[in-house]
Order: C-alpha cells, then sequence, then structure tokens
C-alpha cells in the first residue's frame, strides 16, 4: 500500500493547560507519521474561536500544515472575513468550512445560512488562495429532508468552490461507497476522503452517533454493550472492526483517510500500523 493518498488527523482546541500538554505529546507522536495535515475544530458560535486560531498557530510553528475550521452559524460577514485574512496572513492554505451547529442558548442564526454560503464568501473574499474542504454525509445529515436534497446540497457546496470533502464517520463502507457513487452521477468529481472514528470509549460513540447521526450497526452496538466496563476488550474490538473498514475504504479507492483522534494518539497510530501505510 502506498501512501500516495491523503491522510489527516483531526483536534478539538484544548480548554485547560493540561490539555494543550497533552495535544502537545499527541501531535508529536503523529507528526512521525507524516499526514498531509493536522485540522482544528471550530466551536459553532465562535465559542472556541481563539482556542482554534491559537491552536492553529502552535501546529505551525512546529512545522506541520494546519488547516482550521471555520464554522459559520451564528456569525457574521464580518467576523467570518476577519478570520478568513487572519489565516491568509498567517500562511494557512487550506479549511474545511462548515455551517456548524447552533449552540443551545443562542438564538440568533446570524448572516450565513447553509455551508455553501460560506463556500462562496471565501471565494469572493479570497480568490483561489485557500483549499476548500467541505463536509460530507454518506448516512445522510440528520436535517436533511431526503437523502436526494441532502446529495443536491452536497453538490452546491461544491460547485460553490469546494476543493475536496471529508465524510462524516461511519462504520458502513457500503454506505460510503453508494454515495460516492451518488454523488458522480450528480457531476460531483471531487475527492472525498472517509472520516474515521477511532472506538475507546462505548458510551461517548453512542452519545456522538445519536447526535450526528452517524449509525454504529447493531451487530456492534450489541457487542460493544456486551463488554460493559471491560475498556480493553472495547479497545481490541474497536481496533479490529475499523482497520478492516479502512482496508476495505483504501481497497475499494477511497482517496485517503481523515482521522477524528479526540486529541489522542494511540487508536490512530494503531490502526495506521495494522493498515501497513
Ligand atoms: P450544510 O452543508 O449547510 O448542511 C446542513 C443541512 O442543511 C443539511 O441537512 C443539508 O442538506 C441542508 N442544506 C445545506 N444547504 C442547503 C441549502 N442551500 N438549502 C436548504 N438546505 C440546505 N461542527 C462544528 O461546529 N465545528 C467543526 O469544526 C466541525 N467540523 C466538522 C468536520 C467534519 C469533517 C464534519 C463531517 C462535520 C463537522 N462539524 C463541525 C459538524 C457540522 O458542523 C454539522 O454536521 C452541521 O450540522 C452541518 O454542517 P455542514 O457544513 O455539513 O452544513
Amino acid at each position: 500500500m502506498t501512501n500516495s493518498r491523503l491522510f489527516s488527523f483531526e483536534f478539538f482546541p484544548p480548554q485547560t493547560p493540561e490539555g494543550a500538554e497533552k495535544l502537545t505529546a499527541t501531535r508529536k507522536q503523529l507528526a512521525l507519521l507524516k499526514p498531509e495535515f493536522f485540522s482544528v475544530t471550530f466551536g459553532a458560535g465562535g465559542s472556541t474561536q481563539e482556542r482554534t486560531v491559537e491552536t492553529i498557530r502552535q501546529i505551525q510553528a512546529d512545522g506541520h500544515n494546519a488547516t482550521p475550521h471555520i464554522s459559520c452559524v451564528g456569525s457574521t460577514r464580518e467576523k467570518i472575513r476577519t478570520l478568513l485574512f487572519t489565516y491568509k496572513d498567517m500562511g494557512i492554505k487550506r479549511i474545511v468550512a462548515l455551517r456548524g451547529d447552533l449552540p443551545s442558548g443562542m438564538a440568533s442564526i446570524g448572516e450565513f445560512q447553509y455551508a455553501n454560503e460560506l463556500v462562496s464568501f471565501i471565494r469572493a473574499q479570497t480568490g483561489e488562495h485557500f483549499h476548500i474542504e467541505v463536509a460530507a454525509y454518506p448516512e445522510f445529515h440528520p436535517q436533511a429532508r431526503s437523502p436526494r436534497e441532502d446529495l443536491a446540497n452536497f453538490k452546491r457546496k461544491v460547485m460553490a468552490g469546494a476543493n475536496s470533502a471529508i465524510t462524516q464517520y461511519f462504520y458502513n463502507a457500503d454506505g460510503y461507497f453508494r454515495f460516492i457513487e451518488e454523488a458522480r452521477k450528480l457531476g460531483v468529481t471531487v475527492p472525498i476522503v472517509p472520516g474515521i472514528m477511532p472506538i475507546v470509549n462505548f458510551t461517548q460513540l453512542a452519545r456522538f452517533s445519536d447526535a450526528c447521526g452517524a449509525e454504529i450497526p447493531r451487530w456492534m452496538r450489541k457487542t460493544l454493550e456486551g463488554y460493559g466496563d471491560d475498556s480493553t476488550a472495547i479497545r481490541a474490538f474497536g481496533l479490529d472492526v475499523v482497520t478492516q473498514l479502512c482496508e476495505k475504504l483504501l481497497a475499494g479507492g477511497a482517496p485517503g483517510l481523515h482521522f477524528y483522534t479526540l486529541n489522542q494518539a494511540e487508536p490512530s497510530m494503531e490502526i495506521w500500523k495494522r493498515l501497513g501505510l
């Protein structure tokens, strides 16, 4: 297996000095794998904005490609413009452009309603400076009115100027391949990189999955539930299942893998090793 495909790791901006220290250690370990980029999430409504910028600065200072996420919900053109030029001036070349989800208690949707508007805005403000990534949902976005409309909305983001996409995580490779097929039929040709969520903590995974609409297949859910508090068994099972998923995706032509690391190095590194990358 060659490394010509695109591999990347996603972090969230740490909230505490201990979290920041841990992330530095995680980053150092993952840097050994020479990923294409490290991305950093952005709290919708701007809640983590400064910490995202700071984490991006640190990644860049270490000499790695840093890719900030920007979510536009609850924001204004002016704020997004300022952020874009901050990143442009820092020499950032790639951005993940998202709508985000309005935090509870935040009333105003702001000046952007959907991610395609953010992509158009980035292109209008900064031309072709940024490589723009957008989100894709092989199992469909939880608010989508229908799979057909969700695909059409995905195409809208690409037509607005996105260069590539990263998917929500999933554990069913067939859904991904079907999504690719449908997107290609619509004329979408950009690379669509699968998002990979290693399995470490079942309770947390179940909570995330319920919120974002990623299905944990029944056989996996039942097995994981059966392990109860046995975290060693959960990790071992998770590594087997997720490695097999990655193998299937790469063998089937996936253009790379994007790991949702949750700021931990070991699970992604172990999968990487098992894949023989
Ligand atoms: P959109 O593409 O705008 O889609 C949202 C919904 O609206 C979909 O149901 C879609 O079908 C519909 N829709 C889209 N456009 C239109 C239109 N023009 N007219 C009518 N309906 C439309 N969230 C964060 O807050 N911060 C992050 O850093 C972050 N990183 C992420 C990274 C990845 C790779 C992924 C997959 C998700 C990430 N998210 C993040 C979560 C994401 O913000 C949520 O899933 C959010 O609900 C949707 O964002 P989006 O950009 O996909 O929205």
